[in-house]
């Protein structure tokens, strides 16, 4: 017995993890790296879409009457009023407990027809808004997705460029960049000078009313591409080949929105020089804060180096916001780091700011945002306080596009 019971007892992660420790290093050549990654994209591919299959891997969310008659501002006796006597207005699918379900689609009918928001004057063109940080996971790319997705519910046309070789913008809207988006689909051509505009490289995705250009690791490529192609000729502006080329889709899109990757890149340059306005995610910790700062000096070379580079160039900003995100209410240090952001970036940090929320973080959800959940399962004062919140961010981001397109109309 005495014999059974002693290895038993040495079974416990304590002695595996001694195991471990005491195992000699394995001695890696590079050879080596190649079969890690192969292995890791396989896996990375199988998880993906385990997640997210079948085709097409993403669900845009469906909507309930409620829903429909809150992002037109309708009561919800005028919308079954609409509804009868406005034949051409999407009736929805009745359920089983006799209530209507709409699709996104459908929504946005709605939206446009009879929510009260301005439309883009015509004659007037879209606005362009990079996102930017130097850092990784200070929430860029969610921000990018969730405000297409929230613009998208006010009745807007929304172009998103993913121009991190990471991909995640991409990966949010179900695309897998490792297997499904080859050099040709993301603005590479552009770059490359193959193409002039970027009308090429526009698909629809799963969300009605936001199209993508798509990103793949070869958007590295661009790096080396364009200071050669500087240094070759003198006439040549690296900094304006993705503004050129987004020229002719601004009649058709209100707004393009462009994720940057953490990095001052050619391509962030790019989308900076292209940008209209500027939003920079700032989480309200001490890291991110200290790391912000290091963004906007070396954002200050950038300008000062491009004024002698190009004299002539005239670049002004219709607005740069600092929008304060993940804002995690549990932790000490939060009151006192937005403290500091705000004091620092007086004037520039948004009057809203995004809670940390775990409503996304779900395994079955990692690949989404708070607007690709019609009903949400866990907490529904959490789920609500995250989804006012970019409601709110939208709201305001919108309310800016309008003043500006206002304004353009009037100057004309
Ligand atoms: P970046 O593009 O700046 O690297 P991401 O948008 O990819 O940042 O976000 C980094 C991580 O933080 C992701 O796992 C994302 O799901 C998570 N995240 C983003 N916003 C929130 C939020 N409000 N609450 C909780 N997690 C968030
Ligand atoms: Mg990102």
């Amino acid at each position: 017995m005495n014999t059974v019971a002693r290895p038993r007892a040495t079974k416990g992660p304590a002695s595996q993890m001694s195991i471990q420790l005491k195992s000699a290093p394995k001695r890696r050549p590079l050879s080596d790296i190649k079969e890690i990654a192969v292995n890791a994209s396989g896996m990375l591919i199988d998880v993906r879409e385990s997640m997210l299959a079948p085709h097409p891997r993403k669900h845009p969310p469906v909507f309930t009457t409620t829903q429909v008659a809150e992002l037109c501002h309708l009561d919800r006796q005028r919308m079954h009023y609409l509804s009868r006597t406005e034949p051409d207005l999407p009736q929805g699918t009745l359920r089983h407990s006799r209530s209507r379900e709409f699709t996104l689609q459908e929504t946005r009918v709605w939206i446009d027809r009879v929510a009260p928001y301005v439309k883009r004057p015509e004659g007037v063109l879209g606005k362009k808004i990079a996102i930017g940080n130097f850092k990784g996971g200070v929430s860029k790319t969610t921000t990018a997705m969730t405000l297409a997705q929230g613009l998208s519910l006010f009745g807007r046309k929304v172009l998103l460029v993913d121009l991190d070789p990471q991909a995640s913008l991409t990966a949010l809207n179900g695309i897998l960049a490792d297997s499904e988006v080859t050099d040709e689909q993301t603005v590479l051509p552009l770059i490359y000078g193959d193409q002039t505009d970027l009308e090429y490289a526009v698909q629809g995705t799963y969300w009605d009313g936001i199209h993508l250009i798509p990103a793949s690791a070869a958007l590295f490529g661009a790096e080396f591409f364009l200071p050669f192609k500087q240094s070759k000729d003198q006439s040549f502006q690296f900094w304006n080949v993705l503004n050129k080329g987004l020229d002719p889709l601004l009649e058709y899109y209100d707004v393009v929105i462009i994720d940057t990757p953490p990095a001052l890149s050619y391509l962030t340059i790019n989308a900076f020089m292209a940008a209209d306005g500027l939003i920079v995610p700032t989480p309200p910790s001490a890291l991110d804060y200290a790391s912000s700062t290091q963004f906007w000096n070396l954002f200050a070379d950038l300008s000062e180096s491009m004024q002698q580079v190009a004299p002539a160039l005239q670049k002004s900003f219709d607005f740069i916001h600092v929008l304060l995100a993940k804002v995690d209410q549990s932790q000490a240090a939060t009151p006192i780091v937005r403290d500091w952001i705000n004091k620092t970036y007086e004037g520039l940090v948004l009057p809203i700011e995004i809670p940390t929320t775990a409503v996304t973080q779900s395994a079955a959800a990692e690949f989404g945002t708070v607007y690709d959940i019609s009903r949400y399962q866990g907490s529904l004062k959490t789920y609500q306080r995250a989804r006012e919140a970019y409601d709110r961010f939208s709201e305001i981001v919108d309310q800016q596009l309008v003043s500006l397109w206002q304004a353009e109309q009037e100057g004309e």
